[in-house]
């Protein structure tokens, strides 16, 4: 899906539509320790103490979603201010034209 650099959009801090610039938001890298239900969690599926097994990627039949919901972000270009688009939708890929 193609979407466009920059849309005109409500800005509540200076009450009145201006020019924002949209960002999307990438999910930051985990680090640090796991946490405990999580070791457990790799052990199970490693093969220790039965049931929980990891789902199939792309497959239908378990319920696994195909897509991911983006995050975008709007910026006011004149305040600076940065707005959230409350509901994501799901896309496959997301891309952010310039100005036609
Ligand atoms: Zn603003």
């Amino acid at each position: 899906m193609k979407m466009p650099k920059e849309v005109n959009r409500y800005c509540p801090k200076c009450k009145k539509k201006t020019k924002h610039k949209v960002i999307q938001v990438k999910s930051g890298k985990k680090r640090g320790k796991l946490t405990i239900g999580a070791r457990r969690y790799e052990a199970k599926i490693k093969g220790y103490g039965g049931f929980p097994r990891p789902k199939p990627e792309n497959s239908k039949k378990w319920g696994v979603k195909l897509t991911k919901k983006v995050d975008l972000r709007y910026k006011c270009s004149e305040c600076g201010k940065m707005h959230i688009r409350k509901q994501g939708f799901r896309i496959k890929k997301l891309e952010l034209v310039g100005a036609r």
